[in-house]
């Protein structure tokens, strides 16, 4: 259903940004390098991709996807480009257990995550 709906605005309307399109299928997962990826199926196929920093919060931290409070441990730092430019890099919060975060995690908070990363 909203495969085809976004099949459909972008056949009437090509090139309309993707925060104006109806929410995908949205898959959030460690890859296997331990990267975060947030992917929203497409068409188009929307992806962000984080990298973990070292280390963990010595606070306790609120999750920025599933708005969850965590212990400095169960918390980690990632970072991605914003709009491809790596000079230009956001840091956030999340938990360090992707699995279960997503269980949490609303499907479009995810989403204004991953759009916050690929629109510049
Ligand atoms: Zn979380």
């Amino acid at each position: 259903m909203e495969y085809e709906e976004r099949e459909l605005i972008l056949e009437l309307f090509p090139g309309t940004s993707p925060d104006l399109l109806p929410i995908g299928e949205i898959l959030y997962y460690r890859d296997e390098e331990g990267r975060v990826v947030i992917l929203e199926k497409g068409p188009p196929e929307l992806k962000l991709v984080l990298e973990p920093l070292p280390g963990s919060p010595a606070t306790p931290q609120v999750c920025e996807a599933c708005h969850r409070h965590l212990s400095g441990q169960a918390a980690g730092f990632f970072r991605h480009t914003v709009g491809g430019d790596p000079r230009h890099l956001r840091y956030l919060v999340l938990c360090q257990d992707t699995a279960r975060c997503a269980s949490h995690a609303p499907p479009g908070r995810l989403r204004e995550i991953l759009l916050r990363g690929i629109l510049s």
